[in-house]
């Protein structure tokens, strides 16, 4: 199945590079299996990508016209499909689309599935922490999800929001969560979810930042065996805003713990338990009519390479991209059971939980807790359950259910899978053909989905189509309507197979429109580089076949002897070893390479670090991407500084890499979006 040939050469840039090769191989193929396929696919084959893809670049405004007017209901139609603008030079950055309609994205998710008559087909699954909690885990029609979105919007209503408000939604992973969304989206309010697992000095930034009079929370929740006192973190968060001024003035609190309610302090005046306001509140509720250009919510980036920023998504743009992007990247077809394993904290929960999914009257799983409880078997139980055919995850959970072996995976039966779907990092080949092998069977797409908070929507996808040639490791091929272009340091075009800066050229309909608060952040940060495209801050390479392979981020590409070297690639190298789980890589000052590798490794389960075992690396990267590729350092560590969304904050590792045990932890930065702060001491201590 899987062929692995002669590989091409990997840098570009010297003529000594010739004898580089690269690991993940533009050759090493794997076909997509005719299993995986579904009798009536909405792509046919790679013909019929290719035929809409480049109908999406050459007449975008009628492709996209012909999708918006066929999918969606409007209460007024547009005047123009699209006004962009991605110059400075020209003016003001611009992106508005479906100019002069209106509509409303509540009403297109819910609203008028219920109406065609379906309100019995169900929207969600949810399947609580505790694998024994069945008084917890229930079904959510249409029609209950609809009535509850109404009493929601109404309870938000008597609290004052008003269209154009903003309302901080900080809780778990429950049905409420996009319930509240949708409340939001229905009256005009806009909503901006913060995950979790912040701090209260976190949530109060967002909350003071998006000036929301409003907070919904909750009580509490398991995650795992872990009890997280959100409630608390949600007042604490109220106290430090009120020292800056900004009172909150209510709170709606969904009860979840175990605990009886008189256990959670609530404060009269301002606190109100949810299930009680909406058990009150008028069953009727009108949907607000957006403008297309209206804002939908804010949601701030993950923090992986600076502070975190406010992008903001409006109505109707985000709304064709995200529930066309849904349909095609996942062929999800009527009665398919979708899983998306992201928090709606994150844009992925946002495009593929609350809106793609209910946009094409999708039923899913909504899974409040982790996938190690309690074992890692638990997804897999999750698949079974519901006979899933579309599960959606990232490469640092895969490769933590993999570290625990193959049994947790074969003891559950997974034959209703069709697609295996991964965001949020390159995925390391190892990973990828683990997923492929074992979770699949051989017998599903491994759909790669490469895109950002600020795309709002696929950008680069490996569609699980008759006929594609998967490159493990590889985001793959441009999804509609979407332009990728690769730039040299000098800002010229590289044609053909290369290697550089990833930008986008055309507007698509889920462009970031602006930085909360900060449009010249936001014309700087993606704009201003080079006149004319989005700079996505991500490096990348074109092979010969057009496919498209993130390297790293821009600043995380090192440059070894005036080679430049994917964070990426090396990493991909070391968890080839069977003794290694988690590699990140960084770059450090070194008097002769210019730039040296440094490269700090986790091991599986039992696994110890020796001088021999660090030997085999070297030789590993030597053998797999060449001698220039061979690390100067390994660091053995217990764990890797990841964000709450489970990327490796590189740049903490880069003050390590530079000044050993020195290292001060002010001078870290932005660390606030770290899931386990204490890491980084345990780090620095092993230096
Ligand atoms: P910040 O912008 O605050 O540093 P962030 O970039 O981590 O945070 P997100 O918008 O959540 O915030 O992540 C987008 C980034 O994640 C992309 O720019 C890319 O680097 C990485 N990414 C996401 N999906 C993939 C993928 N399939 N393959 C490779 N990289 C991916
Ligand atoms: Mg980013």
């Amino acid at each position: 199945m899987v062929e692995r040939g002669a590989s091409e050469p990997f840098k570009l840039k010297s003529a000594e590079a010739d004898h580089l090769v690269e690991h993940r191989h533009d050759d090493d193929i794997v076909t997509m299996p005719l299993e995986g396929l579904h009798p009536a696919p909405h792509l046919r084959d790679m013909e019929h990508y290719q035929q809409m893809y480049k109908r999406s670049i050459a007449e975008p405004e009628q492709f996209w016209d012909d999708i918006a007017r066929t999918g969606f209901y409007w209460k007024q139609k547009w005047d123009a499909v699209r006004s962009v603008n991605f110059s400075r030079k020209q003016g003001r950055i611009e992106s508005s689309w479906f100019i002069g309609s209106k509509t409303n994205i509540c009403f297109n998710a819910l609203d008028r599935w219920v109406e065609t008559g379906i309100e019995d087909h169900v929207a969600f699954l949810f399947e609580p922490n505790d694998l024994s909690d069945d008084k917890s885990r229930r079904e959510w029609t249409y029609g209950q999800t609809l009535a509850e979105v109404k009493r929601v919007a109404n309870v938000l209503k008597a609290m004052g929001v008003k269209k154009g408000d903003c309302v901080t939604l900080y809780m778990p992973m429950v049905v409420e969560l996009p319930v509240c969304m949708l409340a939001c989206a229905r009256i005009g309010a806009v909503h901006s979810v913060v995950f979790g697992g912040f701090s209260a000095e976190a949530l109060a930034g967002r909350i003071l930042d998006a000036e929301s009079k409003v907070v919904i929370t909750c009580d509490g929740v398991m995650r795992g065996k872990k009890p997280i006192l959100l409630k608390q973190i949600a007042d604490k968060a109220c106290e430090i805003a009120q020292k800056r001024g900004f009172a909150v003035a209510s709170q709606l609190v969904l009860h979840r713990l175990e605990e009886d309610k008189s256990t959670c302090e609530m404060r009269g005046g301002r606190d109100v338990w949810y299930d009680e306001a909406v058990a009150r509140a008028d069953t009727e509720c009108e949907v607000e009519w957006m403008d297309a250009e209206d804002p939908l919510f804010i949601l701030y980036t993950s923090g992986s390479t600076g502070s975190p920023k406010g992008v903001l998504h409006t109505t109707a743009g985000y709304m064709v991209y995200t529930a066309t992007t849904f349909k095609y990247s996942f062929d999800y077809q009527p009665r398919d059971v979708f899983f998306c394993t992201a928090d709606c904290g994150w844009i992925t929960g946002h495009s593929y939980v609350t809106y793609g999914p209910l946009l094409n009257a999708a039923t899913q799983v909504v899974f409040e807790g982790v996938p190690t409880y309690p074992d890692a078997g638990r997804l897999w139980d999750i698949v079974q359950r519901y006979r899933v055919n579309q599960i959606y995850t990232a490469p640092t959970a895969i490769r933590a259910l993999k570290a625990y072996g193959d049994s947790y995976v074969q003891a559950y039966d997974r034959s209703s899978l069709r697609v295996l779907g991964t965001v949020g990092e390159p995925i390391n080949p190892e990973a990828w053909r683990w997923y492929f092998e074992v979770v699949g069977s051989s017998k599903c797409a491994v759909v790669d989905t490469w895109w950002q908070t600020e795309t709002g929507g696929h950008m680069i996808v490996s569609f699980g189509v008759k006929g594609m040639k998967f490159k493990p490791g590889s985001a793959s091929l441009p999804s509609f309507g979407v332009d990728p272009v690769l730039l040299d340091e000098q800002g010229q075009e590289i044609e053909g197979p290369g290697d550089g800066f990833l930008m986008i050229r055309q507007g698509w309909p889920s462009t970031i429109r602006t930085v909360r608060g900060d449009h010249e952040r936001m014309e700087q940060v993606y704009f201003d580089r080079f006149d004319g495209y989005y700079l996505t801050g991500d490096g990348c390479r074109r092979d010969a076949d057009g496919y498209y392979w993130l390297t790293g981020r821009i600043d995380d590409i090192l440059n070894v002897s005036g080679h430049r070297i994917g964070t990426a690639e090396v990493e991909s190298a070391l968890v080839l070893h069977e003794l290694v789980n988690e590699a990140a890589v960084v770059g450090f000052g070194h008097d002769i390479k210019g730039e040296g590798i440094y490269a700090f490794v986790t091991l599986n389960q039992g696994a110890k670090a020796s001088e021999s075992l660090q030997k085999e690396l070297i030789a590993l990267c030597r053998s797999e991407i060449g001698p220039i590729a061979t690390p100067d350092r390994i660091q053995w560590v217990p764990g890797l500084p990841k964000t709450r969304s489970g990327k490796i904050m590189r740049r903490i590792l880069r003050k390590i890499a530079e000044q050993g045990g020195s290292v001060k932890m002010e001078d870290l930065g932005d660390i606030t979006t770290l899931a386990d702060p204490s890491v980084v001491a345990q780090l620095i201590a092993s230096v």
